[in-house]
């Protein structure tokens, strides 16, 4: 989630957001993978990659490896931060139209969850990804 975020969109230029589960995230991207995670998801298998710079979860047929037809992430509670904070991008440089609490915050305006859902949720979504941020 975090190669080529070149479309990004300073979050008071969009209206709501909500995941409409096409899964388009889950092929479109290389997701890394902290140390953490792959401690905790090893027991899954043969499911990285390694690069040159980290680790990354493996694709099956231009999908994440855990990514299903009809059953989506088959490790949604388990997904890395990258995937949990997606399509949010926290900053701590940015601008005006892009702040928020100390953070610059960017949607990645590949994401088909634009201007979904109840734009009352917004903020809640955007507190979340600086949460999974800092934690
Ligand atoms: S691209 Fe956006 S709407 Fe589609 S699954 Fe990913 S987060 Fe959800
Ligand atoms: S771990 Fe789950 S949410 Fe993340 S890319 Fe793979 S299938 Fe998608």
């Amino acid at each position: 989630m975090y190669l080529s975020p070149l479309n990004l969109i300073p979050w008071k230029k969009i209206e709501s957001w909500a995941c409409v589960h096409c899964g388009k995230c889950c092929s479109s991207y290389d997701i890394p993978v902290t140390f953490e995670e792959e401690e905790r998801l090893k027991k899954y298998g043969n499911v990285f990659k390694k690069a040159k710079i980290g680790l990354y979860l493996r694709k099956k047929k231009g999908k994440c490896v855990f990514w299903r037809k009809n059953r989506g992430c088959t490790i949604y509670a388990e997904r890395p931060k990258a995937c949990r904070s997606y399509p949010f991008y926290v900053r701590k440089e940015g601008e005006e139209d892009a702040y928020f609490d100390g953070f610059f915050i960017y949607i990645d305006a590949e994401c088909r969850g634009i201007n979904k859902g109840d734009p009352n949720s917004l903020l809640q979504w955007i507190k979340y990804a600086i949460e999974i941020k800092n934690s």
